[in-house]
């Protein structure tokens, strides 16, 4: 058994080294890229379940190399919540989708759900600074969501709390993001009074048609959600059967690549602008 600990040992040794000068050069060259315009939002459309109308979009940061290579969220935001650099590039994040949200907004009415940090939230005065985009951009609260996890919840502090019930207030809308992946509690649930379950996508990924059982997880959530008057929405919907269990669990609203795949903010105005079911 010794042995073969360190025979794993030395296999894993070169890879965690290279995994972390990955996050070297992320950490060193992440703060230039924010300060050098090479992030960017793209837009995946969410839609009703019933009838399939666009009703949203969420945001999704996407970090673009001098190159035009793209690095994908999943390999940036973990580092830069470690070193804190999620703060200002989860300002930046937040400014830039009011801006387009200001845009869009001209053509169709659109809920923009935009991704946070649980140390965004713990940051006391992030409802005031999402008045001020609001404000300066000219944009109805209640065209904004932000998504949250459910560990924001379990905080114990007064400041999420306080904040979100200022954002509540102000008539933002406020989702708990890959819900029943992480600590659950109806009480919890109950205490922050969000508005929408967005259900994971692997509770999604398990719906079959000739299998009821299938989809345990999604129904119980979205019986919580209904007691709870929340509405639920399911991610990464990717197939018509998906699609149609979802209508049968009497789920809200869903998002995924069988409706459309996250896209640059130019591709997601030309979408809309070319009548993406009304
Ligand atoms: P998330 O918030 O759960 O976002 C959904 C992810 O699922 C996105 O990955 C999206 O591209 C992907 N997806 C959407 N539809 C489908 C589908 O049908 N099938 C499959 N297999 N995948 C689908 P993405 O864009 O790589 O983002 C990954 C994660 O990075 C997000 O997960 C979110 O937690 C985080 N993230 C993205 N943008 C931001 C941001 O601006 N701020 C923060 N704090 N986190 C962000
Ligand atoms: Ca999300
Ligand atoms: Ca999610
Ligand atoms: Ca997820």
């Amino acid at each position: 058994a010794k042995e073969a600990g360190r025979a794993t040992c030395r296999f894993f040794t070169p890879e965690l080294n290279r995994r972390a000068s990955d996050r070297l050069w992320i950490e060193n060259n992440l703060r230039r890229a924010l300060g050098n315009d090479e992030l960017e939002l793209h837009f995946q459309p969410q839609f009703s379940l019933d009838g399939r109308r666009l009703i949203g979009a969420e945001a999704l940061v996407r970090w673009r190399q001098p190159d035009g290579t793209l690095i994908m969220p999943g390999q940036f935001i973990p580092v830069a919540e470690d070193t804190g650099l999620i703060l200002p590039l989860g300002d930046w994040v937040l400014g830039e989708a009011c801006r387009r949200a200001a845009e869009l907004l001209r053509h169709r009415d659109l809920l923009i759900a935009v991704n946070l940090s649980a140390v965004q939230v713990r940051r006391p005065g992030l409802a005031e600074r999402v008045a001020g985009w609001l404000s300066s951009y000219g944009i109805p609260p209640a065209a904004l969501e932000l998504e949250v996890t459910e560990s924001v919840l379990m905080d114990e502090s007064d400041v999420v709390a306080d904040t979100f019930s200022h954002l509540r207030g102000m008539g933002v809308s406020l989702a708990i993001d890959d819900f029943g992946t992480g600590y659950s509690s109806l009480a919890y649930l109950k205490r922050f009074r969000v508005d929408k379950l967005k259900i994971d996508r692997r509770f999604v990924s398990e719906l079959r048609a000739d299998n009821p059982d299938s989809g345990a997880i999604a129904k119980a959530v979205i019986g919580m959600a209904r007691s709870l008057h929340m509405d639920t929405l399911a991610e990464g919907v990717e197939t018509e059967e998906q699609y149609r269990c979802l209508v049968e669990l009497g789920c809200d609203q869903c998002q995924g690549y069988l409706l459309g795949r996250p896209m640059p903010y130019d591709d997601f105005l030309a979408f809309l602008r070319g009548g993406a079911a009304a």
